[in-house]
């Protein structure tokens, strides 16, 4: 499920793939729920992650289109847990916020996509193996609602992300200090969410 996660960003090199590309994030403004904003015409993250699972459940479509919605699908729901991709529609999710991250060009969304990640030096595996162990009361606790819940916890972080920075700030080790547990929180709510609805698909 791991080499299958990226699966999403990798088909975004081949054009042929072009229509999924808006299915990543969803763009809504911040004082608003998702369901009170006409979706966009170009689909959305969560027009993507419901499409999926119609085809995964359905009972017509192929073998080949269930797996590549599967691999979509698994990769959108960790999409849905980092902030910037709930972000705003004037900069893109953070696209359009330059800041400098450890003395090199970046934006606030590759920040929270990669660079504190990547600089956390930690494989995958290794990081997943570290991320904070908690009860099975906690992941029920987690796995509760649906993903128009998830989307509006998420905003919040989303909220207090584009207040932490300001245009062109040199971000490095304080900034990773501050944000590190939620990104470690993201991430495992990202997979324990994901397990649910996996859970909840092939019943
Ligand atoms: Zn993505």
């Amino acid at each position: 499920m791991a080499a299958v996660s990226n699966f999403g960003d990798e088909i975004k090199a081949d054009r042929k793939y072009s229509e999924f590309s808006a299915w990543h994030y969803v763009n809504f403004p911040a004082d608003k729920d998702y369901k009170d904003v006409e979706p966009s015409e170009y689909g959305d993250l969560v027009i993507g992650i419901n499409k999926c699972i119609e085809i995964i459940t359905s009972e017509v479509s192929s073998k080949e289109d269930k797996a590549f919605y599967l691999k979509f699908l698994v990769h959108l729901i960790g999409d849905l847990h980092q902030p910037m991709h709930i972000g705003r529609l004037e900069d893109k999710g953070g696209n359009d916020i330059q800041l400098q991250w450890f003395g090199r060009g970046s934006n606030l969304h590759r920040v929270w996509d990669s660079n504190m990640i990547d600089d956390y030096g930690m494989s995958f595996t290794e990081l997943s193996n570290s991320l904070p162990k908690i009860s099975k009361q906690e992941v029920k606790q987690i796995q509760k609602g649906d993903i128009y819940v998830w989307i509006e916890e998420t905003q919040e972080i989303t909220n207090e992300v584009y207040d932490s920075v300001e245009v062109g700030e040199k971000l490095g080790y304080q900034y990773s200090y501050r944000w590190w547990n939620t990104v470690e929180n993201q991430l495992l709510k990202g997979g324990i969410r994901l397990a649910a609805m996996l859970n909840d698909i092939f019943k």
